[in-house]
């Protein structure tokens, strides 16, 4: 897309890299990595850190590591792992075989807590969750130290062997580092590192009954992967002494996290945690609704991978939390899908047109072009007869001073096509609707031939009556109402800010070759904007996702 072609200033991570590589730190090295925890799916905030982590080793010439961050057995599970790793792959990245998974490092970890009980820097305390927090203090005021926090080297050391061996019940003991009570940051207030978990894991089954918090993990995984630049989100900029403290104080290779803001879109939520709840109480139909941020959303939708890493090249870098509009990714797909989307007519609401000097049974085949943004693409046969239809919202009987598209007495072209001019209105005789509009047709003004030049105000797309097929069309809105979903009436939640419009479906009537398509085909619909086939799709009926409306077209119809 060549709104890159401008050569790029720096973003401040690119700064810090070109800046170690001047200077020689790390060898010259870059090796980052992508570290999801698999609770969930991912999402497209996940998909800008992706295409952080990813791009930058590409940049750089060098590595990007993928690692799960499974320290935590009670929310994870092996379908997210493998929905994750279907995503990276989707999206355009590979990690070439470096795979690796926190729990892989559980046995180095423990050896390390270990290491710091010797040192003093670690003790067994037996308080309960919440007499810790409690005792932890304000950031104003200074927490308690626990009583269990001058144990003797010997005792810790037993006690925590024993907690490994699985002698203690859940909650009845932890292991902290022993750090400053009276920190000014909090995350140094004698943090947890263990805790007694007697639950299974999707990798290493029951082998530990003590899981390692993320702050511990996290750092020392990075260590032993050698990363050079561990990114991560702001909110994890108050954990860096942490995260610096255990590299030094176990003695160890140290990267260096960078922190940078999340992504977060207007009109969207990005919370695992919420995303779940929508999923399991059932207000979407899985974690692929195509109304979803989730990157198997997006993709069902109709997302491409090229749209959704032009989209995060465009958002950038930033050091302060902000929220981007999501009408950017929406720009982003319509981009992406205008130079690539073969055209097509399809009337989403039709309404009968008879041409009533044009002869019954014949048929013509009119030349339209297949994608005028891609001269290679050549052109389609459309067929054209006596009965056809058109959009119903672009006739009306009446209509107000600024309407150019078909009434009585108008004359409108049909794309591709003749100009036709409306003679007459037909009503059903019971509810007054407006079934069929007659019309007749000029034969010197076909498209491409001489009279064609004659010009009228509208141009409409249209579809032979006899010939087309009906396929099913999902018009999706906007899933949530707020600009921000979270921004809710005391008592409530962010669910009741889901907009209650946001799915409707519809049946069209389109072009005969629509039979023929199947996921993931994508489609501009002449005038209406683009559409993605569905996997729902079968033999007897095409059915198309909204991807995006158009914005700039030859009359934009509203739907
Ligand atoms: P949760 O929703 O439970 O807080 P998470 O979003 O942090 O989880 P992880 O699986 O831990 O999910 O995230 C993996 C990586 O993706 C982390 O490095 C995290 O910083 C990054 N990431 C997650 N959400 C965003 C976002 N909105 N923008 C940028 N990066 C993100
Ligand atoms: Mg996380």
């Amino acid at each position: 897309m060549n709104e890159t072609d401008k050569p790029a200033s720096l973003n401040f991570i690119e700064e810090i890299i070109e800046e170690h590589l001047k200077t020689g730190k790390n060898d010259g090295r870059v090796h980052t990595r992508f570290p999801p925890e698999p609770n969930g799916y991912l999402h497209i905030g996940h998909a800008k850190s992706i295409c952080l982590n990813f791009g930058l080793a590409k940049k750089y010439n060098g590595l990007c590591n993928l690692r799960f961050d499974d320290t935590n057995p009670s929310t994870e599970d092996i379908e997210y792992v493998d929905s994750i790793k279907e995503d990276i792959h989707w999206l355009g990245f590979d990690w070439a075989g470096r795979e690796y998974y926190a729990s892989d490092y559980f046995q180095q970890l423990y050896d390390w807590a270990e290491k710091l009980i010797m040192i003093g820097k670690a003790y067994v305390c037996d308080l309960a969750a919440e007499e810790i927090s409690e005792q932890r203090g304000t950031p104003t005021r200074p927490g308690k130290e626990s009583p269990y926090r001058n144990r003797p080297v010997e005792e810790n050391l037993d006690l925590f062997r024993r907690m490994k061996a699985g002698e203690f019940p859940d909650g009845s003991k932890v292991l902290r580092a022993k750090i400053d009570m009276a920190s000014p940051n909090m995350h140094m207030r004698d943090p947890i590192l263990y805790r007694i978990i007697h639950e299974h894991h999707h990798r290493t089954g029951d082998n530990w009954c003590i899981y390692p918090m993320y702050d511990y993990a996290h750092g020392q995984s990075d260590s032993i992967e050698r990363i050079t630049h561990s990114i991560c989100t702001l909110e994890f900029e108050v954990h860096r002494p942490l995260y610096n403290w255990f590299l030094d104080t176990i003695d160890i290779y140290h990267p260096q996290q960078i922190e940078f803001a999340r992504l977060n879109l207007s009109y969207t939520i990005m919370s695992k945690r919420k995303l779940l709840e929508l999923v399991e109480g059932k207000y979407v139909s899985g974690w692929d609704d195509p109304r979803l941020p989730t990157l198997s959303g997006l993709r069902r939708r109709g997302y491409t991978p090229e749209a959704i890493r032009f989209f995060a090249e465009k958002v950038g870098v930033a050091k302060r939390d902000n929220v981007i509009d999501v009408a950017l990714l929406e720009f982003s797909i319509r981009e992406d899908l205008n130079k690539r989307a073969p055209r097509t007519m399809v009337a989403l609401n039709p309404l009968k047109v008879v041409i009533t000097n044009y002869p019954e049974g014949k048929t013509e085949e009119m030349e339209a072009v297949v994608n005028p943004e891609d001269p290679s693409s050549g052109t389609r046969k459309v067929p054209f007869s006596r009965e056809l239809f058109i959009e119903r919202e672009d006739f009306m009987e009446d209509p107000p001073k600024q309407f150019f598209r078909l009434f009585p007495g108008n004359e409108v072209r049909l794309k591709y096509a003749y100009i036709i001019k409306c003679d007459k209105v037909i009503r059903d005789t019971g509810t007054a609707e407006v079934t069929e509009v007659h019309c007749t047709y000029d034969p010197e003004s076909r498209s491409g031939m001489s009279g064609s030049n004659r010009k009228v105000k509208s141009t409409l797309h249209w579809i032979s009556a006899r010939h087309c097929i009906p396929v099913e069309v999902r018009l999706f809105d906007r899933l949530f109402i707020k600009e921000n979903p979270d921004e809710v009436e005391e008592g409530k939640d962010f669910k009741s800010n889901l907009n209650p419009d946001s799915l409707k479906v519809i049946t069209g009537c389109a072009d005969p070759a629509m039979d023929e398509v199947k996921p993931p085909d994508k489609f501009q619909f002449e005038r209406l904007g683009y559409f993605s086939v569905d996997p729902d799709t079968t033999a007897e009926k095409p059915v198309f996702n909204r991807v995006v409306s158009l914005k700039d077209s030859y009359g934009k119809v509203k739907n």
